[in-house]
């Protein structure tokens, strides 16, 4: 039997007609090259943004169920209109939602997670000769409901339905040329990576470089699927994630990655007792919100009052704010502040584990340009700051070139394949 392939098409290179027929083309030119294809699609440019927006114009806070209708629409809406252009190609298309695909997910709407793919109505509908196209970003939960799975979404729907069915490849097509060591509308100079391993792309992902979903690389590693992340836009080869033993380059630092979206939330006059921490924390895991870094000052005096810091995404901070209300108060916490302007900029690469120093790079570049590290994290193959929001795109820059990632774009060519 031919080899099945999932091609993925992320917001921009679905953006309007002409972007749809162009994608349609690649989709066909996949299938007349003899496989059978499968096209994972997300929501027309802006899309999921408008979705949001309409909710926010009727209500404060949307039921998450509700939420969960509405963005699973837009994919709904590329699928369709791509089957249709297929089908002028000449070529047998349909597409399916996510729950008619089989994604089954858990019930936590808005952040689902894929628990199962059931792909035989998928199989069927290659069998019969289709290119089928699914929509990315949504399931089915456990009850039966319409799930949506996060930003970025879709990446993790194609991963899955690669692994599902078996096929040798995953392309993730975007609106850049690859996985980059920066982000390229930020660092002009930043360098295409060949390969990049697993560990270090989940390192990238879950420090802002959202060209890949976190949870698809994971999800990517668990079952063995091979992503090779590329332009919809031009035919040169992208990046592809494998294992460390794959990679062919072996920098100090293999990128440079960032965040806007941060919010610094402190607990000021926080009671020197066991169990405080736990009953913060608790309450925000339980409400599904990530925290990221998290600082304690030590009291002054034994039995004071001490400070408590910590970062979440800003789009969590209103589930936060909720989750804490009842704990400040059942735990005697005096007051609460809120920073919404934090940003994030870390470095990752394998080399780090090896080879001592790079802290002290950072730091020394950052306050060459005199920005203020608020806080540090640190992993095996990452140092991350919290900075000021408005200094991440300079600190991205010097870090880049203080480890010598830039490169020199070669004569009448662009150092990136951005396209917007
Ligand atoms: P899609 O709509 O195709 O899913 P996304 O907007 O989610 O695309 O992801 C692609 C974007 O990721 C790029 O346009 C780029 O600005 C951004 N990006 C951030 N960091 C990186 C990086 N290290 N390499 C490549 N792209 C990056
Ligand atoms: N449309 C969704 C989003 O904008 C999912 C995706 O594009 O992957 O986040
Ligand atoms: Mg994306």
């Amino acid at each position: 039997m031919a080899e099945t392939i999932v091609m993925k098409f992320g917001g921009s290179s679905v953006a309007d007609a002409d972007r749809i027929k162009a994608a349609a083309k690649r989709i066909v030119a996949r299938r007349e090259a003899g496989y059978r294809v499968v096209a994972v699609l997300s929501a027309r440019g802006d899309t999921t943004d408008e979705l949001l927006e309409m909710a926010s114009e009727v209500t404060d806070a949307p039921d998450p169920r509700e939420m969960d209708m509405l963005l699973s629409t837009g994919e709904r809406i590329s699928c369709a209109l791509a089957a249709m252009a297929i089908r002028d190609l000449g070529h047998d298309a349909i597409s399916l939602t996510g729950s008619q695909a089989g994604i089954v997910t858990d019930t936590s709407h808005t952040r689902a997670r894929i628990l199962d793919v059931k792909a035989d109505r998928i199989e069927q509908a290659l069998d019969e000769g289709n290119i089928t196209l699914v929509a990315g970003f949504q399931g089915v939960s456990t009850a039966k409901d319409v799930t949506t799975l996060g930003r970025g979404g879709s990446d993790t729907t194609a991963v899955a339905v690669a692994a599902a069915l078996g096929a040798p490849v995953c392309e993730i097509y975007t609106d850049v040329a690859g996985v980059f060591s920066a982000d390229p509308r930020i660092v002009p100079e930043a360098r295409k990576l060949s390969t990049v391993s697993f560990e270090e792309m989940l390192e990238m992902a879950s420090s802002g470089a959202k060209v890949l979903q976190l949870r698809s690389v994971e999800y990517a590693r668990n079952h063995g699927v091979r992503i090779h992340c590329r332009s919809s836009f031009e035919e040169a080869d992208g990046t592809i994630v494998v294992t460390e033993e794959e990679t062919v380059e072996h920098p100090l630092i293999t990128a440079v990655t960032h965040s806007t979206a941060e919010a610094r939330v402190t607990l000021i006059g926080v009671p020197d007792r066991p169990g405080v921490a736990g009953a913060v924390f608790g309450a925000l895991a339980e409400a599904g919100v990530n925290v990221d870094m998290i600082i304690q000052n030590e009291p002054e005096s034994e039995g004071a009052k001490a400070d408590m810091s910590f970062t979440v995404a800003t789009e969590d901070l209103r589930d936060a704010r909720t989750a804490l209300d009842g704990v400040v108060e059942a735990e005697g916490i005096e007051r609460i502040a809120w920073n919404e302007a934090m940003g994030k900029v870390s470095v990752v690469g394998a080399g780090m584990r090896s080879h001592p120093g790079v802290a002290a790079t950072v730091f020394k570049t950052l306050g060459e340009q005199e920005i203020n590290i608020e806080m540090i994290s640190t992993s095996p193959i990452k140092i991350s700051c919290v900075v000021s929001a408005d200094r991440v795109a300079d600190a991205v820059r010097a870090l880049h070139s203080a480890f010598e990632l830039d490169s020199a774009p070669a004569e009448g060519e662009e150092a990136h394949g951005a396209a917007r």
